[in-house]
């Protein structure tokens, strides 16, 4: 999810909206204050709704907050949280270590906004035994209701929902294998989603509700999440005991610093079936990068510029060594082209890690699977 807008950092993890947050704002504001909050003037109204729109979009934020804290605390990164039109998604990176951390960073999501509820319910009482204006106590109401919908919706159980995340955690713990407790919590989700799609399309078209809709965006957001989340669990999957060294493609060509573009395209690239290229320096050691597109946009006058100043500096998390587990590189998107990473021992260039690479690892591991199920049948 993109951040189109930032509001800060809190306890070093980036806090922001995207753009359809703001829609939802707008929405919200607006349905409160034409027809659930009591009559006031026009201005009042307008305020106490945008305050209000605004409280829930802090309740969303907590909720949020509430996983990134505990992902913190055993031991998952937390690369940002961004609130959306459908509500609010902190980006983990990695795996939770162990069934408990999986479900307890799920648990405290919908647990916060229990609190919430909790919370608001209270200040509802205490506005409404102090006299408070109506305005305020319709306010504190709606976000009290709210929040506890928000928890209860979330504890749906199936991926991508905190009630999914936690249905993992539970399998998992049960049956000592995260893998397939991740697929059973994608396949709940998908189930989930499509009953949404089906049960929202029903009202639409045949009760003629059009909030229907909305149920239907919902399935849709639910069904696709479930549906790229049983992807990743696949690769997972397919990486888990593999090394780099058994995923990369190794020997690839390269560049030395010192080569000028000109000789290199002719004696290297053209004959190459690679999209990108390390290049190394007198040393061995691979410096940068230096991609296809970059080459053809050299001028055939400036075929002697060296491919050192035409490389892309290489980042040092890019660099990994030949005896990790695959599973490191699996979430790291492309840098430079295809590339995912650089493979490197002892100073010296033993392979790379492409895209390619590893769709090759998924397609090979749903070959494997594919030869129990064979010999099975024909027994
Ligand atoms: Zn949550």
């Amino acid at each position: 999810m993109k951040q189109t807008f930032k509001l800060g950092t809190i306890g070093g993890v980036p806090v922001g909206l995207n753009w359809s947050a703001v829609v939802t704002v707008i929405l919200i504001a607006d349905i409160l204050a034409q027809s659930i909050l009591p009559s006031a003037p026009a201005g009042a109204r307008w305020l106490a709704a945008l305050v209000t729109a605004a409280l829930f979009l802090g309740s969303l934020a907590a909720h949020e907050l509430a996983h990134a804290v505990v992902a913190r605390r055993h031991g998952v990164r937390v690369n940002s949280i961004t609130l959306w039109m459908l509500g609010g998604v902190a980006e983990l990176e990695g795996e939770p270590p162990n069934s408990g951390a999986d479900l307890r960073i799920a648990a405290v999501g919908p647990a916060t906004s229990g609190a919430m509820a909790a919370v608001f319910t209270a200040a509802w009482a205490v506005a409404g035994a102090f006299g408070a204006s109506p305005l305020s106590t319709a306010s504190l109401a709606w976000l009290a209701i709210t929040n506890g919908a928000i928890a209860l919706f979330n504890l749906l159980p199936g991926a991508p929902l905190d009630g999914g995340r936690i249905l993992r955690g539970l399998l998992w713990r049960r049956r000592g294998d995260r893998i397939s407790a991740a697929h059973a919590a994608d396949r709940a989700g998908l189930a989930m989603g499509r009953a949404m799609i089906g049960g929202g399309l029903a009202a639409l078209l045949i009760g003629g509700w059009f909030d229907g809709l909305w149920l239907v965006l919902v399935g849709w957001f639910i069904t696709s999440s479930a549906k790229a989340e049983d992807r990743w669990t696949d690769l997972r999957e397919a990486a888990a005991d593999r090394r780099i060294a058994d995923i990369m493609t190794p020997h690839p060509d390269h560049g030395w610093t010192w080569q000028p573009a000109g000789a290199f395209i002719e004696t290297v690239a053209l004959a190459s079936r690679q999209k990108v290229f390390p290049v190394i320096d007198a040393g061995g050691g691979p410096v940068g990068v230096v991609t296809v597109e970059r080459l053809a946009r050299v001028p055939a006058g400036d075929a002697d510029v060296t491919l050192g100043t035409l490389a892309v500096p290489l980042q040092a998390g890019r660099i990994v060594g030949p005896d990790e587990p695959a599973t490191t590189v699996l979430s790291y998107p492309p840098f430079m082209g295809d590339l995912i990473a650089v493979v490197v021992a002892d100073h010296h260039l033993l392979g790379i890690v492409t895209t390619e690479n590893v769709q090759m690892l998924i397609r090979r591991s749903r070959l494997r699977l594919a030869i129990p199920a064979a010999t099975g049948r024909a027994a």
